[in-house]
């Protein structure tokens, strides 16, 4: 683990309204047993870091903002091999709301969080943070699969096919014959 990374796992329920009122940051770890959504959109799950601070901005809006850091390992669609697990990183900036007709007064550079008691789960804001980030088809970066293969695949193909041709054509003349 990097030098000064957070040792203690993040409280999974949490206050933000008071949070954010006293200027609190939070830094912490989730174990990848308590991301389950995501677990189940990638192959693994390394160690997963993040740190929150709480604010009220200057139009007395409640806010979190911090990072994610997420060590994750997607299975290439194209050749089905596991790709070595790469760092994802989250800036995350959202404002804390009680419902719908107050997330459309936040500005678009914070993105709602409907809070409606006085706890929250922070780890599905997270959860839903990561996948919104994730790539839609993970594919490796080089030609993982022999492009020559492929077009021989297509090409026998097209043999097939044209064999056909000849082979009906033959059969139709002998049949003339007959
Ligand atoms: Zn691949």
């Amino acid at each position: 683990m990097s030098e000064g990374a957070p040792s203690q796992r993040l409280p999974r329920w949490l206050s933000p309204r008071k949070l954010a009122y006293s200027n609190a940051a939070i830094t912490g770890w989730i174990d990848k047993s308590d991301l389950q959504r995501l677990s189940d959109a990638v192959d693994s799950i390394g160690d997963v870091q993040i740190s929150l601070e709480f604010s009220q901005n200057d139009d007395g809006k409640l806010v979190v903002s911090g990072a994610i850091e997420a060590l994750l390992a997607y299975q290439c669609q194209r050749c089905l091999q596991i790709m070595p697990a790469r760092s994802e990183s989250v800036r995350l900036s959202v404002g804390i709301v009680r419902d719908e007709e107050e997330a459309k007064q936040l500005p678009r550079s914070l993105e709602p969080w409907i809070v409606l008691e006085d706890e929250a789960d922070v780890y599905q804001l997270i959860e839903d943070e990561l996948l919104l980030t994730m790539p839609v088809v993970a594919y490796h970066d080089f030609e993982c699969i022999d492009a020559s293969l492929l077009s021989s695949v297509a090409a026998a193909d097209t043999d097939h096919k044209a064999d056909k041709g000849p082979f009906s054509v033959l059969s139709e003349l002998k049949s003339r014959e007959d």
